[in-house]
């Protein structure tokens, strides 16, 4: 080092005044995990019959069944467990970790019940304070925690009273109090001042949810949004929201929203609302890698919501969704701890089919600024991901490679970029339906001109 020093002339009052710029540049920069949607299925098995496989896969047979799972079922314990512990050997102490629900198979009601669904959720929280027993854990339930699913109520009730006890060392007492009134909370980010973690439960807003239907506000949890973001502002804090079912709509499935229109709404009137002091959204649900853009009236990027990959690489059932599996993934999010902006994102995932035929092995998927040259993960930069990708080529297919968790690598065609694209960039109801209009229209135009292209290629060149 000190030879560096001689050999480019620095003066020792120079190279002292970089260490400590170095350093501080060092010290504004945190990260934490987000995982999300491990669905445990208890039932996986390795066997000859591939109907007897797992009962998540349903009446699907699990051909390709191996020790790390198989991508019409829910994920395996050594899934589980192996997706926490590549945590601990990737980034072993992260600020805190978020993690987003869902720990249950899809599987029938009747072959849970509340008992089973507690007890999965247990094992799950269980495995992640063994494995991670100093660090923070923000965590927000999944539509699949609750018995019967996804008919989470907005009142007091046993299972939210079971789960408050068994995430005690995560809950402060003032949150545990909201928690076992409609599950929700927030706290002071890490205990900091400035800085301060939302956790929702929007799976009040599902349309699934027949018991919330309605309700205006179930378990007043827009209202207490609402004051907790006023407070925020007026204490001049920055705050990361977290949940488990996103506002918009499904990128793999056209129309396909999961909240109710009157809930969409009136979470994106909250969000554009108090927008200034939200620096970031981190939600599942999907299990596939995707983000949500939120503009204001005259189109300006207000904020992102970043939907990250599931660990379970299950193939959904939706009908209409093809190639609808994942690679199991988790992810780091680097951050400036000063101001709370989203400086990266990094994603990790396991090849399935690889684990199973050679060897466990958690690789990086990628690096978002990286990947789609931006500077930062900030509300603006987000704002030119979304348009490298619907301008098309590379930027197009690199995202909908990473969307799957590298699992699909089929062609991304105009029908898929236009669900795609009018995912991201609008959350609103009415909106998302003239962007599918908008960029239906310039998928035609472009798909003539490629047509037209061909065509005078063709002609041009008699060797093709
Ligand atoms: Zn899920
Ligand atoms: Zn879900």
């Amino acid at each position: 080092m000190f030879v560096v020093i001689t050999e480019s002339n620095m003066s020792p009052a120079r190279f002292l005044l970089s260490c400590l710029l170095f350093k501080d540049a060092f010290a504004l920069s945190g990260s934490f995990w987000h995982i999300t949607d491990l669905h445990w299925d208890p039932t996986y098995k390795v066997t000859d019959n591939p109907d007897l496989v797992c009962a998540s896969s349903g009446k699907r047979p699990a051909s390709s069944a191996g020790k790390f799972g198989d991508y019409v079922c829910d994920s395996p314990w050594n899934l589980i467990n192996s997706s926490v512990y590549a945590m601990k050997n990737i980034l072993p102490n992260p600020d805190f970790i978020v993690w987003t629900g869902d720990d249950t198979p899809h599987v029938p009601n009747e072959d849970l019940g509340e008992e089973a669904v507690v007890n999965i959720i247990g094992n799950l929280t269980h495995l992640i304070a063994e494995v991670f027993p100093d660090t923070k854990v923000y965590s927000a339930l999944g539509n699949h925690d609750y018995h019967p699913k996804s008919q989470l109520p907005g009142a007091p009730n046993s299972i939210y009273d079971q789960i408050a006890v068994m995430w005690q060392n995560w809950l402060n007492p003032e949150s545990r109090e909201t928690f076992k009134k409609g599950g929700y909370y927030t706290e002071k980010l890490l205990g900091r001042a400035g800085f301060r973690m939302l956790v929702l439960n929007t799976n009040l807003y599902y349309d699934q949810n027949k018991v919330t239907q309605n309700t205006d506000d179930p378990a007043g949890q827009f209202s207490w949004m609402d004051q907790i973001l006023t407070e925020a502002a007026n204490n001049k804090e920055k705050v990361y929201i977290i949940g488990h079912v996103p506002p918009g709509f499904f990128e793999k499935k056209r129309n396909k929203p999961w909240f109710t229109q009157k809930f969409n709404k009136r979470y994106l009137d909250l969000i554009e609302k108090h927008h200034s002091v939200i620096n970031g959204q981190f939600f599942g649900h999907h299990h596939t890698d995707s983000f949500r853009m939120f503009y204001n009236a005259n189109g300006s990027p207000i904020s992102t919501m970043f939907l990250s990959p599931g660990v379970t690489p299950w193939e959904t059932t939706l009908p209409g969704v093809v190639h609808g599996a994942n690679n199991p993934g988790i992810r780091i999010f680097e951050y400036d701890t000063e101001t709370l902006l989203v400086k990266d994102v990094v994603t990790y995932y396991m090849n399935l089919t690889r684990a199973n035929a050679v060897k466990e092995r958690w690789e990086k998927e990628y690096r978002l600024t990286e990947s789609f040259r931006v500077p930062d993960a900030s509300a603006a930069s987000m704002h030119q991901v979304l348009e490298r990708i619907a301008a098309g080529l590379c930027y197009q297919q690199k995202y909908y490679d990473f969307n799957s968790v590298s699992y699909d690598l089929k062609d991304c065609d105009s029908d898929c970029r236009v669900d795609h694209v009018c995912a991201a960039r609008e959350v609103d109801f009415d909106r998302y339906e003239h962007c599918l209009e908008k960029e239906g229209v310039v998928s035609i135009h472009g798909g003539l001109l490629l047509l037209l292209f061909s065509i005078s290629a063709s002609l041009m060149s008699p060797y093709w």
